[in-house]
């Protein structure tokens, strides 16, 4: 997991600075015309979030004057110095680490009954089989005592998307000053009526429900998995994220902030302990998620649906587009190529693929490329199990395969989901591990890229999309393990009415209202 507004570092002064081997010439400069002639326009795009970041402040023009020093200095210099780092040899599997492994639910149920058919009418349709469409079908097998059938609807396999393309980590949410700094700036265009003070007190709110809301689905994961032995390599071990001198003061901060705040999740370590825990040598504290986990995130999807199918009223339907949903008052038709049934309710568990099939969201779910690439070796040092972030990439060891990998441009609603890494960002993240890891070889076998969604605000939405019983989980930013669970839960909970369970998405903070007509959006009360 890596956020937004991380792409690609300079060296700091965080990074210890390993004798450079000589690198020969002749490789130098096939390095560099092989990262020159592979850019992709997504490269381009990456380079600017990058400008935009770390040159933010000067001009234009300089900006880009200095992205050109910049990105001259990484090819010609820093990734061919870690070219004996990452071996690239033969052809690289697009084929996502997580999905190597033989899905246990492909083609589900036509592999084993080719004579199945749609239902006519069901209670419940989910679009999306990742981790939240398959959270929605748990909980409905574990809420549902009637006989209310759901289906859920994947165009392609279940953890085909995201959920399959990820870093491993079950994170803790973002933690709070995270939360407050990105909500406080974006009230000012969506609370044009409070002043500063009043916006600051309800970034707070935000942050706090928020909080609250990701604790409590991070313990009810670790519940579930040991509840139900679900067999998905869950390891509740950390997650280490390395800030450089320039992100001192900001840590200081949030982890102040933690402790004001009672989520105590966020903290920081020193040097020492970052070593012994990660394996990565860095000059400053690091912030540290205390109680993040890793998993293997494709086998929970297949845990969640495997339970879920046990329940003769929750039905899985694979290769099976939603291509449209029609209101029609008191159901609405969704259509499939293989035919279209009604549904009373409708949950769109479709993530970064939202806006292409709810176009209203366009400016309301932004996907963004999130890419990853793993191989067999990998730094000596690096820890198993424990998420690592360096200022700009994350990386961890899971079993024999260290992955890596990072954030990049915003993509076309069209093309969500597209599998398109770019070659230099893995070459750039390699660089990038060998400063903090030292000298090691790593034989790249797979590289891929997915979707993630963000809202304006980077807080997600759970609740009604249309005043009725069309439901939507998203907009998680890049942290679905923190939010699709609980927030399954209570989409659930809601349609079924029970409220004998805590709802930690309230509709004051959740609703999508806030982003489509924020106006109208029944905010909350401001806390004196
Ligand atoms: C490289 C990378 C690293 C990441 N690292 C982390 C991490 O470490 N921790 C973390 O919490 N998050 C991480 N994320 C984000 C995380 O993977 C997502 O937040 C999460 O997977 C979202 O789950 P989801 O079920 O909502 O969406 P998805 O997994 O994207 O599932 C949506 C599903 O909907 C299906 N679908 C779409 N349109 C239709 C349609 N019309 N009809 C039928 N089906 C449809 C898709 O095929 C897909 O299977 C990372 C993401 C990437 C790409």
């Amino acid at each position: 997991m890596i956020e937004s507004r991380q792409a690609m570092s300079e060296p700091t002064s965080s990074t210890r600075s390993h004798s450079p081997a000589a690198v020969p010439l002749s490789t130098r400069l096939r390095v560099a015309l092989e990262l020159l002639f592979g850019l992709r326009p997504a490269d381009l795009q990456t380079a600017r979030i990058y400008a935009d970041a770390q040159f933010a402040g000067h001009s234009i023009v300089v900006r880009w004057a200095k992205l050109v020093g910049w990105a001259w200095r990484q090819m010609w210099v820093s990734i061919p110095d870690a070219s004996q780092e990452l071996i690239i040899e033969g052809r690289i599997s697009r084929t996502p680490m997580w999905l190597i492994d033989a899905n246990p639910l492909a083609n589900h149920p036509w592999e084993s009954d080719p004579s199945a058919r749609l239902p006519q009418e069901v209670d419940t349709v989910v679009i999306g089989a990742g981790f939240t469409g398959a959270a929605v079908a748990y909980h409905w097998a574990r809420r549902c005592s009637e006989d209310r059938p759901l289906l859920v609807l994947e165009m392609d396999d279940p953890a085909s998307g995201s959920s399959g393309r990820n870093e491993g980590l079950v994170v803790m949410g973002r933690y709070f000053k995270y939360v407050y700094d990105t909500v406080l700036e974006a009230l000012p265009r969506l609370r044009t009526d409070l002043n500063r003070d009043q916006q600051a007190r309800l970034a707070r709110q935000f942050a706090r429900v928020y909080c609250a809301a990701a604790y409590r689905n991070a313990d009810l994961i670790e519940k579930t998995i040991r509840s139900e032995g679900f067999d998905c390599d869950y390891s509740r071990s950390g997650w280490v994220q390395g800030q450089d001198a320039l992100g001192q003061e900001g840590l200081e901060a949030s982890v102040k902030m933690a402790v004001e705040t009672g989520f105590t999740d966020w903290t920081s370590i020193g040097p020492e302990e970052v070593l012994e825990r990660s394996g990565m040598q860095v000059e400053h504290p690091a912030g540290f998620s205390r109680a993040a986990a890793s998993w293997h995130p494709a086998k929970w999807v297949w845990c969640l649906l495997g339970a879920a199918l046990r329940k003769p009223s929750v039905e899985l339907m694979t290769r099976t587009r939603v291509a449209g949903v029609e209101d029609e008052g008191e159901r609405y038709r969704v259509s499939t190529p293989r035919g279209s049934l009604l549904t009373r309710h409708l949950v769109y568990a479709t993530e970064a693929y939202t806006p292409k099939i709810y176009p209203l969201l366009h400016d309301c779910i932004l996907p963004m490329q999130q890419q990853g690439a793993s191989g067999d070796g990998g730094p000596e040092n690096m820890k198993p199990h424990v998420g690592i972030s360096g200022s700009w990439y994350f990386a961890g060891r899971y079993a024999r395969r260290v992955l890596f990998g990072s954030g990049g441009p915003r993509v076309p609603d069209g093309e969500a989901g597209r599998n398109r890494p770019s070659r230099f960002l893995s070459r750039f993240v390699a660089a990038e591990m060998k400063k903090q890891f030292g000298p090691y070889r790593l034989r790249m076998a797979n590289e891929w890229s997915g979707t993630v969604s963000y809202t304006p605000d980077e807080y997600p939405i759970v609740g009604l999309l249309d005043g009725k019983r069309r439901h939507i989980i998203g907009g998680m930013a890049g942290s679905g393990s923190g939010v699709s669970f609980n927030g399954g839960r209570c989409i659930v909970n809601r349609i079924l009415g029970l409220d004998d369970e805590p709802d930690d998405y309230p509709p004051a903070y959740f609703a999508p209202s806030r982003l489509i007509d924020p106006a109208r959006h029944p905010w909350p009360e401001i806390e004196p």
